[in-house]
């Protein structure tokens, strides 16, 4: 392990350094890699953001997204494992496991170069050689931010910087309303501001940005694909390949949707399942005390917060939401009250 010291002077000469990020970039995923990519590119240093994957279009606009390297595109796979191979410094951002960079995982695992992890999500992997790591964080953002301050190196902050750091922040709080909006993110978005981001703007272009398609696609799913279990304090979308082909689904038409089966008046619990071409994705979502990053783990190789996780299922999607409801109710009491969750029975 590196210590702090050892890794502000690997980086006081210039390095060929990658950045990636997990599968899906969201707003911090991608706010913290460019955040983190235009700050070293302005240290002096050669940076390339690559992500396992595409990501959603109202994004774009963040400084150094035209040089990002989508790994999923076929023409881009080359220049990836050569950048891989040939840099000195790998810095994976929001995410720990390197499962959740898919095939880009055995590659960074097995390249030479020295391995850092900037992240806030719970059980880190050992893989990395200078970690940076705290689940009190609301964002990777909030410790790219903290990072920077840390190198004493605030000043490199510019507008472009400032406003990917603050876009994360804004959306893994859920827009300042999550129970992570601590003293502190409002103080470092508050330093955000001060230091050019436009919040205002940030916010009409992740959030009040809409086709027509997924408006009309967020009218079917709450009217159509929206099941409410009160007795289970449990509510889920199921949406199919079918239902995304026909609204023409864009990658991040589904964000938020979670959001309306939670907002209902006794549901602590809120799934939305999506049948992809490689299965199954499914994300949850609670309030309060039950943690829904266990159940995830437990039973859909899945993982992330308390309130907010994430999984997968390679059964169909009617396989996976029987399974789903069963071990809802066999769970019920022992999600309520925060106790170990049963031994599936198969
Ligand atoms: P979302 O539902 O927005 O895709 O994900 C919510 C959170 O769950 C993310 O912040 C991420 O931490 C976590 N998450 C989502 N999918 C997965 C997964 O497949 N594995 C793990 N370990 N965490 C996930
Ligand atoms: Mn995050």
């Amino acid at each position: 392990m590196l210590d702090f010291e050892s890794f502000k002077k690997l980086l006081s000469s210039p390095k060929k350094i990658v950045i990636t990020t997990h599968h899906k970039p969201d707003a911090d995923a991608l706010g913290s890699s460019l955040g983190m990519s235009n700050y070293l590119k302005k240290k002096g240093h050669e940076v390339t953001v690559i992500t396992p994957s595409d990501y959603p279009s109202f994004l774009y606009w963040m400084k150094g997204n035209d040089d990002v390297v989508n790994f999923e595109k076929e023409d881009c796979q080359q220049q990836a494992i050569g950048l891989i191979n040939a840099a000195d410094m790998i810095i994976c951002l929001d995410f720990s496991c390197l499962s959740r960079i898919n095939e880009l995982g055995a590659l960074v695992k097995k390249a030479d170069a020295t391995k850092v992890n900037i992240d806030h999500h719970q059980d880190p992997e050992d893989f990395a050689d200078f970690r940076y790591w705290s689940t009190d964080a609301a964002a990777t953002c909030e410790l790219v931010y903290d990072l920077i301050v840390k190198m004493d190196e605030k000043d490199l902050i510019d507008s472009d910087i400032a406003d990917c750091l603050y876009s994360g922040i804004m959306t893994d709080t859920g827009g300042f309303k999550h129970p992570n909006t601590t003293k502190h993110v409002h103080m470092v978005t508050a330093e955000l501001i001060g230091l050019g981001a436009d919040n205002s703007k940030i916010s009409r272009l992740i959030y009040d940005t809409n086709s027509v398609n997924r408006l009309k696609f967020i009218g079917f799913a709450l009217t159509r694909r929206l099941v409410i279990h009160t007795d289970l304090h449990t509510a889920y979308f199921w949406i199919s390949k079918r239902d995304l082909k026909k609204y023409d689904s864009q990658t991040g038409d589904t964000e938020g949707l979670v959001n309306y089966a939670l907002s209902l008046d006794g549901i602590k619990i809120a799934a939305m399942f999506t049948e992809r071409k490689d299965g199954v994705k499914i994300s949850f979502r609670s309030i309060e005390n039950v943690a829904v990053n266990k159940f995830a783990a437990k039973y859909f190789d899945g993982g992330g917060h308390r309130n907010a996780a994430g999984g997968k299922s390679m059964d169909s999607l009617k396989d996976t939401i029987e399974r789903f409801e069963k071990l809802i109710k066999e769970n019920q009491d022992r999600l309520l009250n925060q106790l170990e969750l049963v031994n599936e029975k198969h």
